[in-house]
């Protein structure tokens, strides 16, 4: 039975636009995926370790015949072609590609060493940004809400952040 999953891809190392389509390229070779979409590529400020260059982010739809957790095994070797030491890293650090599964279909996974949904997925804009561009309707299975409505949420939470207090934005003489 086919499913269709959701990758998130980022990158701040090296040719970041060469190593996202040279990974579109891999999984869409791979058995039993096809690549059905993909967002644009969005340049985003690092969190957690801010002194690091800017990422580029963005979200492909796949079709797949496979499990969640082979999935997540070529994801990982995939970015180990790309470079990537994971045991050097530092958590949120720099790194050639990370390949996060968001969604994978309904499943819900709570496992050690995979998690699905993914669980940033719900407060990340640079992760809900690019997966609402492909996927607005696709539905998160333990919120129940759609990955359009939980942009919207996290968009307006920043908005309610970066909004000027009510006594500078009065008009009033
Ligand atoms: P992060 O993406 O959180 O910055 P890593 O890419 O180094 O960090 O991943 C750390 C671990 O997260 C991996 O060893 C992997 O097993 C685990 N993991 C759990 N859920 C997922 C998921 N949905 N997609 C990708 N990796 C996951
Ligand atoms: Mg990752």
């Amino acid at each position: 039975m086919t499913e269709i999953a959701y990758i998130g891809l980022g990158s701040n190392i090296g040719d970041r636009r060469k190593t996202f389509d040279a990974a579109l390229l891999t999984l869409d070779r791979a058995d039993g995926i096809s690549v059905e979409a993909v967002s644009r590529y969005i340049e985003t400020e690092p969190i957690g370790q801010p002194d690091q260059d800017r990422f580029l982010n963005a979200a492909v739809k796949l079709e797949v015949d496979i499990t969640a957790r082979r999935l997540l095994k070529l994801c990982q070797s995939i970015e180990e072609q790309h470079g990537r030491q994971r045991s050097e890293d530092i958590v949120w650090g720099p790194r050639t590609l990370d390949l996060d599964i968001l969604l994978f279909g309904s499943l819900i996974c709570d496992e050690h060493d995979l998690i699905v949904p993914h669980p940033h997925l719900p407060t990340r804009r640079f992760v809900l940004g690019p997966l609402a561009e492909i996927a607005p309707n696709a539905i998160h299975p333990v919120l129940n809400l759609t990955i359009g409505e939980l942009n919207e949420r996290v968009l307006a939470s920043e908005n309610r952040e970066y909004s000027p207090s009510v006594s500078c934005s009065s008009s009033k003489p």
